[in-house]
């Protein structure tokens, strides 16, 4: 590795080591080669790019689909001493002529372009005359006929092959499966084009299922015990429940907006800002609500109802915790959830295909929900990754499930769905069960069938428990011709049959939220003592009002990761505050020294903080 690139890491950016493959990219970029990075959101793909272009003579150009992340990039590329710039439809013509000027005379590192402008002929024109250091196409998965954020013209980028044959390229993406990898490499020429695939792992992201209840104050629960100020994002299946959830959480004293793609741009637009710019905003979303949030700092993404796929879940979870601190991914789900979205599918449109595929793909998240094991094993196996040992950071890691033979219970449930003739959702199915003679059961003679009252044994929670869980493996399935009642599958009959056994988890009895056996994170002290949190206070209001004077979100000045250290630590000079991560030459020279004086006034007033150092 070229001792430059390390100190370019060190001085420029701050920060001691390269992650995972980025040395490894960088070095093959700065010799020239192509390539094609996959890395999870979060991972560092920027830098993989950014240090090339800064290295190699000429202007790094940079292909990204979402202008405001290119503004936000360029604008802390700046504050970092780096000479970047972008070029869109937000500039004035003399703006946009002076960066080009600047482009032709080699003076930038890195300009940052939307697709559109990449593709036309002056711009490529432009190009012609312009040294150039390499292409960085980011987001490439666009390039995908198949995905969600399929974008036209990044087909059209091809176009870069053929007219600057000997600029190195590299495509990144953080979209995972195999279809998409294959499809990026023929559309955009990579061919030849080295692959660096990261592990998907987030190490950081404590996931936890739970089962769903009452939603909305199980979701207090976990918000007030365990994120009482954070930033997050919560998922909801329609615009209704965004609407509903964010008014729930407002009248809670949380602040909550929404964001749905019913809403109006300008409003979403404002949404999105607060929350990237704001601290401790609270964004309650359709799926609408996902590429370009490029904010580290999000402590926890919610679920309160499913989503469509493994895939879906492992995108979403992993706007958490992007800065590695400590976040969390909590869900709950119930059979609820199951048949409204196995419902949703038998009434779309979509060919007979289709259907098959995203049915697999909810099944393949039941398995999810359902698991005994590890959860961090079971997604990451989705995407062919093995973990060879449980994580200790997910809730099945942390509290063992119990689990039971179900067999006979089993039997008697599909045996119930059976007599019953395959229509009936889990009430009418439980109250046979347990003999109970309501008006629906005898209206339909069901007091007559051989199932009724033989469960008397078991309640009614652990009946809903045991239908669910059969219908998450496939045992059962939603009759979605009808209203949403359960019907047999050929997966049925061995177990009515006796033939084969049944297990099934023991749901938790009450829905605390456990905390137990916390698993060493990267933060490295808590403190319950209000001094500490005061000049926690301090350096974040610093924080915050640097920002707003470079007219930027707070995380690009310093992460709270930094803020953590500045208070372990404890820097009373400059020297010292370069020790931190996240403490550059250039955002030291900015606005160091306005940290520096807090954490200076506050050793004069209250000398060094006590902490509990946990790590
Ligand atoms: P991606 O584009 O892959 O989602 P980014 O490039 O935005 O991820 O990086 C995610 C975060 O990690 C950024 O805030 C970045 O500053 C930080 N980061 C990247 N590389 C390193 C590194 N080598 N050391 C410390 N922090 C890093
Ligand atoms: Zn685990």
């Amino acid at each position: 590795m070229a001792q430059q690139a390390i100190d370019i890491l060190k001085e420029t950016f701050g920060f001691e080591s390269f992650r995972g493959d980025q040395a490894e990219v960088i070095d093959m970029v700065v010799n020239g080669g192509n390539g094609l990075v996959l890395m999870p959101t979060g991972g560092g793909k920027s830098l993989c790019y950014q240090i090339p272009s800064i290295i190699r003579d000429g202007v790094g150009i940079v292909v990204s689909p979402l202008i405001s992340l290119m503004q936000d990039q360029v604008s802390a590329l700046k504050l970092n001493g780096v000479k970047a710039a972008f070029l869109n439809s937000t500039l004035e013509r003399e703006e946009a002529y002076e960066i080009e000027c600047a482009m032709k005379k080699g003076k930038l590192d890195l300009v940052y372009v939307a697709p559109e402008r990449a593709l036309r002929p002056g711009f490529l024109n432009l190009l012609k005359q312009t040294p150039l250091a390499m292409f960085a196409i980011d987001e490439a998965h666009c390039v995908s006929q198949w995905g969600h954020d399929f974008r036209p013209e990044y087909i059209q980028l091809s176009v870069l092959q053929e007219k600057f044959p000997d600029v190195p390229r590299l495509a990144l993406t953080a979209t995972a499966d195999d279809i998409t990898r294959k499809e990026i490499r023929e559309k955009l020429f990579l061919e030849d084009a080295k692959m660096f695939v990261a592990s998907f792992d987030r190490p950081n992201i404590r996931y936890r299922i739970a089962l769903k209840s009452s939603p909305h104050p199980q979701l207090l629960r976990f918000l007030k015990s365990e994120h009482p100020k954070s930033s997050g994002i919560i998922y909801r299946l329609s615009r209704k429940m965004t609407e509903s959830t964010t008014e729930f959480l407002n009248r809670n004293g949380f602040t909550a907006l929404t964001y749905h793609a019913g809403m109006d741009a300008a409003d979403r637009a404002e949404n999105q800002r607060r929350f990237l710019e704001e601290e401790g905003i609270i964004v309650v979303a359709t799926v609408a609500f996902g590429m370009g949030i490029d904010k580290p700092d999000v402590r926890f993404v919610a679920h309160l109802d499913l989503p469509k796929s493994v895939e879906s879940y492992y995108q979403e979870t992993g706007r958490a915790g992007r800065d590695g601190e400590k976040a969390d991914a909590w869900m709950v789900y119930g059979l609820g959830d199951v048949v409204l979205l196995r419902k949703m599918l038998g009434d779309s449109t979509a060919g007979a295909g289709h259907k098959r595929v995203e049915g697999q793909r909810l099944t393949s998240l039941m398995g999810l929900c359902e698991t005994t094991k590890c959860r961090r094993q079971v997604l990451l196996k989705y995407f062919g990754e093995e973990l060879a040992e449980p994580c200790g950071n997910c809730d099945t890691c942390l509290e063992e499930v119990e689990t039971f033979d179900g067999t006979v219970a089993a039997q008697k449930a599909l045996s119930c769905v059976f007599r019953t003739g395959q229509k009936f959702g889990v009430g009418h199915l439980i109250d046979v069960l347990h003999g109970e003679e309501t008006e629906k059961v005898l209206s339909f003679e069901h007091d007559q069938v051989s199932t009724f009252g033989i469960g008397l044994d078991i309640s009614s929670n652990e009946w809903k428990s045991i239908y669910r869980q059969l219908t998450a493996a496939g045992l059962l399935d939603v009759d979605v011709s009808g209203y949403g009642g359960l019907k047999l599958t050929p997966e049925s009959k061995p177990v009515l049959k006796g033939n084969q056994e049944v297990f099934f988890r023991k749901d938790p009895v009450a829905t605390k939220t456990a905390r137990t056996k916390a698993k060493k994170s990267k933060t490295t002290w808590t403190s319950d003592d209000p001094i500490v949190t005061e000049l926690w206070e301090e350096l974040r209001a610093v924080r915050a009002e640097v920002a707003k004077e470079h007219n930027i979100p707070p995380f690009y000045i310093f992460h709270d990761a930094t803020l953590k250290e500045m208070i372990e630590i404890f820097p009373q000079t400059t020297d010292a505050m370069l020790e931190i991560g996240g403490v550059g030459e250039s955002k030291l020279a900015r606005y160091g020294d306005r940290f520096l004086s807090v954490l200076q006034n506050h050793k004069e007033t209250h000398g060094k903080p006590e902490l509990n150092i946990t790590a």
